[in-house]
C-alpha cells in the first residue's frame, strides 16, 4: 500500500489532503505550555498531519480543536515529518477518540463500502446538511457523479436520499506553490481566468499511472485533481521541472492515453523516498480527455458562483 499514514503501520481509512484551521494546546519539548493556531495538511479517520511551530516530544498528548466546529479531542504525537514544504515542522498525530469525527468528515469502514473492486474514493458533501464523507464509489457511481456533478445517495444525517456534490478544497499541503523554476507550460488556463479557480481542487482518488521518460513507471492514485493539475504520492524519484506522462481515470487501460505533465512541486514524506507531487497537465484539452473533469468543473462553477 502507498503511504501507510501518519506513523501507523496500517492505514485504517483513506486520507484526504485537507486544510482545516485548528488550535493545538500542549507542552513543548521543554515542558512549556503552548497554544498555537495552525492547520492540518492531511487528515484521515484516526489522525492527521499537522503544522506546529513548537517542537513536540514524540508520545506527548496534545489537545486539538477544530476551529470551525469547536470540537476538541486529544491526540498523541507519533512522528515528525521528514520534510516540510512550509519550513515549519509537520507532525503526525493519532486521535484518541476517532469516533468523534473531529474533522467533520465521515470515513467509512471497509464494511460500509460496496463489495466491489476498483472503488473510487471521493470527498462528497450532502447538499442539504453539508455532511461530508470520504465516499467509496463504484465505477458506475463515479461516472454518474462526473457526468452530472452530483450523486443521489443516502445521507445518514438527513436519513433520506440526498444529492451529494464534490467538495472544492484548497490544495492541502499548506497550499504549496513554491517558486517554479520551469517555463509556464503552453496551452494552460487562459490568463483572464481568476487565479482562485486554479486553486480549486477536488479530493478524488482516481487510478493514475505515471511514466518517466526513462521507462520507469508506477501505478498510484490521485490525491486531488483540478482542471489542469494533479496531486499524487509515489515512490518514483522526480524533480521539479521534470516531464512525465500520466494516464488517469476509471476507463479500462486500453482506453486511456498518456498525457504529458510537468512536475511543479514535491514534498517528501516518511520513508523510502516517497513524496507527494504536484503535476500540471501541459494541455487543457488533454485534461478534458483524461476524464470529464472540465464538465465537472463547469457544472461546479454554475452551481457555486
Ligand atoms: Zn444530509
Amino acid at each position: 500500500m502507498l503511504n501507510e499514514g501518519f506513523g501507523t503501520s496500517a492505514r485504517r481509512s483513506e486520507r484526504v489532503l485537507l486544510r482545516i484551521p485548528i488550535r493545538v494546546a500542549g507542552n513543548d519539548n521543554h515542558g512549556n505550555a503552548f497554544d498555537e493556531t495552525t492547520y492540518t495538511l492531511v487528515v484521515n479517520r484516526s489522525g492527521a498531519l499537522i503544522v506546529v511551530e513548537h517542537l513536540l516530544p514524540l508520545g506527548a498528548v496534545i489537545k486539538i480543536t477544530n476551529i470551525r466546529s469547536q470540537i476538541s479531542c486529544s491526540f498523541v504525537v507519533v512522528m515528525r515529518a521528514a520534510g516540510s514544504m512550509s519550513g515549519t515542522p509537520e507532525w503526525g498525530v493519532k486521535c484518541l477518540k476517532p469516533e468523534m469525527e473531529i474533522w467533520g468528515v465521515h470515513f467509512p469502514d471497509r464494511s460500509e463500502e460496496p463489495a466491489e473492486a476498483g472503488l473510487t474514493h471521493v470527498l462528497l458533501e450532502c447538499r442539504k446538511c453539508s455532511s461530508r464523507e470520504m465516499a467509496a464509489l463504484t465505477v458506475e457511481q463515479y461516472r454518474r457523479l462526473e457526468a452530472q456533478s452530483f450523486l443521489p445517495r443516502l445521507c445518514p444525517k438527513c436519513q433520506v436520499i440526498r444529492d451529494w456534490k464534490f467538495v472544492v478544497t484548497e490544495l492541502g499541503l499548506g497550499g504549496v506553490s513554491p517558486s517554479l523554476p520551469v517555463p509556464a507550460p503552453s496551452g494552460l488556463a487562459s490568463q483572464d481566468e481568476p487565479d482562485r479557480r486554479r486553486d480549486e481542487h477536488l479530493a478524488v482518488k482516481l487510478p493514475l499511472e505515471i511514466r518517466l521518460p526513462d521507462g520507469s513507471e508506477e501505478t498510484t492514485k490521485t490525491e486531488n485533481i483540478s482542471e489542469s493539475s494533479l496531486c499524487f504520492a509515489c515512490d518514483l524519484e522526480m524533480q521539479i521541472g521534470d516531464r512525465v506522462y500520466v494516464s488517469v481515470g476509471v476507463d479500462p487501460p486500453g482506453e486511456k492515453r498518456d498525457i504529458p505533465a510537468r512536475i511543479m512541486w514535491r514534498c517528501p514524506t516518511q520513508g523510502k523516498g516517497r513524496a507527494f507531487y504536484g503535476a500540471k497537465l501541459e494541455n487543457t484539452n488533454d485534461a478534458a480527455a483524461a476524464s470529464n473533469r472540465s464538465l465537472v468543473f463547469a457544472e461546479d462553477r454554475r452551481v457555486q458562483f
